[in-house]
């Protein structure tokens, strides 16, 4: 193996380790902070290419939820999740994926369904206690909730 080859092994592992590492499901800028704490040269262009590699080999999945950037998997198994409507945190659902509903939908459309993407939203624990904090800019709630605590 050439140390080229090595290098990008070495990389593509390395952002593997990090995303399986976490349950809070990274965007990408997220994960190249991670990453570059263990190789601090690797650029924002390679942690996005080796995420595409990653997630079309199955080894990853990439997350395209409503009103946030695109975010990334470790646990590459089927699996339901659930967005705060106040933070934007994602969390994991873990239950069989509902079975059936492609053929139950089937005559509603003239499409040929194949698949379905279901998520969830809702309030995390913190942000239910009126402890959440707010994500910078991705959530457009009045300030009036953060008053009293
Ligand atoms: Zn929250
Ligand atoms: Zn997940």
């Amino acid at each position: 193996m050439s140390s080229q080859q090595l290098r990008m092994t070495r990389q593509r592992l390395t952002i593997l380790d990090e995303l399986r590492k976490v349950d809070s499901h990274p965007s990408a800028d997220e994960i190249y902070e991670m990453v570059r704490r263990k190789l601090p040269h690797i650029s924002l262009g390679t942690v996005y290419r080796n995420l595409e590699s990653l997630s079309d080999s199955g080894e990853i999945q990439k997350l395209e939820l409503a009103g946030s950037q695109m975010r990334f998997d470790g646990n590459a198994n089927n699996h339901y999740h659930v967005r705060c409507l106040r933070c934007g945190r994602v969390g994991d659902i873990e239950a069989e994926q509902v079975s059936g509903l492609e053929d139950a939908f089937c005559g509603m459309t003239d499409y040929t369904i194949v698949g379905h993407r279901l998520e969830f939203t809702g309030l995390c624990p913190e942000c239910r206690q009126g402890r959440g904090t707010m994500t910078r800019g991705r959530t457009k709630m009045s300030a009036k909730h953060e008053e009293g605590e």
